[in-house]
């Protein structure tokens, strides 16, 4: 028999669906921050096992235009991140090691000096500039975050390189060393949201969502589905926070969303040989290019319309970081070369090529990887979907059915901005103040014919 408090109540003043860390999220705003006192987190599955444990769990503030939304949100959730940090002893690892991008081609380091002054310009911090080396770089601290930089540096003189990064290639020209930024654990992270979501009386129900029904234009009713069992909720408002079911939970409201997935991967390997330094920051590789194969497995590869692809250039912004503690020697590795529109199927399909694609990749930028390609480490590939808007930015608003919400949308960063968008969430739900960036982030953004022009030439959507 299901415990007390799982079965589900006859009426509730909130049901959010999905129980990933938007739903949770919410949950926790509405129910810690907001004093809502009768909320109902849906789940079919454990919470957060769907995308949410998927994610490679960093964090950055920064963020391409065109305007500074995405900065303002980002900067405004990570000062959330770090206020739940503080008042947990840091109970989910936030740290503050930084990205960095780096490029050997002259014309991208051109390119990402510009972008540093935009990004700076537009409130992700300072830029400081080291062309030789004048001593003012700040090393990356493994832990932590209190009293590390904000803002970039950008480093060109090969002495500071060789010293603080000399696991790079030395063709690298420069590198961009965002300081805002790192990672921590999404599952510690979404655990401590609920928990305290629970302890003020949110209830988590183990069930799937069937229907949402409306009576004269607004949300009245759920009804859930457990097993054999059947559950009506009495309810007007209700959140759909369902990940990659966002556009299926909307349908129910008879609502269309403008959203879509992309399949991303990522590759987690022993460092047995310790190439990366375990106090390594995020590493990405700005350039395009193409995989190191010798002669014979080039003529092998180019035999077959199956394997010739791996000969084709592929897109920049492979990346990786260390991930784990003091005896761990993991890294884990990403690269979105494939990342089209698709239809989200789990479990995920297999893609046995990834973990060496990735891995030859990342030897581009950290050769000292090239040691693996005889004998690669076993590894363990996992991934979800990025469900996503055109234009990347994610919807947390109000639906055209009154008393419905949405959080989702969240793409590749829902975990660094879910304590922001639950923010925004919560004050549509209770008739709180949103703050100014709001509009950013709600579906009447396509009402606007000028937003969807500044659409059609959004360029750079930030993803990596
Ligand atoms: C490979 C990879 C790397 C990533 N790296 C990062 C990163 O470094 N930093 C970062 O911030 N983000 C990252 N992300 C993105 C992040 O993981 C997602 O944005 C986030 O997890 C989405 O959370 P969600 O709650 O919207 O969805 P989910 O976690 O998928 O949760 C949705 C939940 O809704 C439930 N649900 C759906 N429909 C129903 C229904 N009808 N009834 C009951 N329950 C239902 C599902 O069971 C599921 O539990 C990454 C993602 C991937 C795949």
């Amino acid at each position: 028999m299901a415990e007390a408090h799982t079965l589900p109540p006859k009426r509730a003043e909130v049901v959010v669906c999905g129980a990933g860390i938007a739903g949770i999220a919410a949950a926790y705003w509405l129910a810690v921050r907001c004093g809502v006192g009768d909320v109902v987190l849906v789940d079919e599955r454990p919470p957060l096992s769907l995308t949410s444990d998927k994610s490679t769990e960093a964090y950055r503030n920064w963020w391409p235009g065109p305007d500074d939304a995405m900065i303002r949100v980002m900067n405004r959730s990570i000062d959330l991140l770090e206020e739940l940090a503080r008042e947990s002893d840091n109970v989910f690892l936030l740290n503050r090691r930084g990205y960095v991008y780096a490029t050997a081609e002259a014309a991208r380091w051109r390119e990402l000096e510009t972008a540093a002054q935009v990004g700076s310009s537009m409130g992700a911090g300072p830029l400081r500039s080291h062309t030789r080396d004048t001593g003012a770089y700040h090393p990356v601290a493994a832990a932590g975050w209190e009293g590390e930089p904000t803002g970039a540096d950008l480093v060109v003189d090969r002495a500071l390189l060789r010293e603080h990064f000399p696991y790079l290639t030395d063709r690298v020209v420069g590198v961009l060393h965002v300081r805002r930024c790192g990672w921590f654990s999404g599952q510690q992270l979404g655990m401590y949201l609920l928990e305290r979501a629970r302890e003020r009386g949110v209830r988590l129900i183990p069930a799937h969502l069937e229907a949402v029904e409306s009576a004269a234009g607004r949300v009245c009713r759920v009804s859930l589905r457990a097993g054999e069992t059947q559950h009506a909720i009495e309810t007007s408002c209700f959140v759909n926070a369902a990940g990659p079911y966002l556009r299926s939970v909307a349908a129910k409201l008879g609502v269309e969303l403008p959203v879509f997935s992309e399949r991303h991967l990522k590759a987690c390997f022993p460092d047995t040989r310790g190439v990366v330094p375990r106090h390594a920051p995020l590493l990405i590789w700005e350039d395009a290019q193409e995989l190191a194969w010798a002669e014979e497995e080039r003529a092998l590869l180019a035999e077959s319309s199956d394997t010739s692809w791996l000969l084709a250039p592929f897109p920049p912004a492979v990346h990786m970081r260390p991930e784990g503690g003091l005896g761990s020697d993991n890294i884990l590795l990403l690269w979105p070369y494939d990342a089209a529109p698709v239809q989200e199927d789990f479990p995920l399909p297999e893609e046995p090529t990834f973990a060496e694609v990735v891995m030859r990749g990342m030897s581009t930028m950290v050769p000292g990887l090239r040691a693996y390609f005889d004998a690669l480490p076993k590894s363990y590939v996992d991934g979800g979907y990025y469900t996503k808007t055109q234009e990347n930015r994610f919807l947390s608003c109000p639906l055209p059915v009154e008393g419905s919400f949405l959080l989702g949308a969240l793409s590749g960063y829902g975990l660094m901005v879910a304590c922001g968008a639950a923010e925004i969430l919560a004050a549509h739900v209770t008739g709180g103040a949103l703050p100014d960036y709001a509009a950013a982030f709600a579906l009447e953004r396509y009402e606007d014919s000028a937003y969807c022009d500044r659409m059609r030439a959004w360029g750079s959507s930030g993803q990596l």
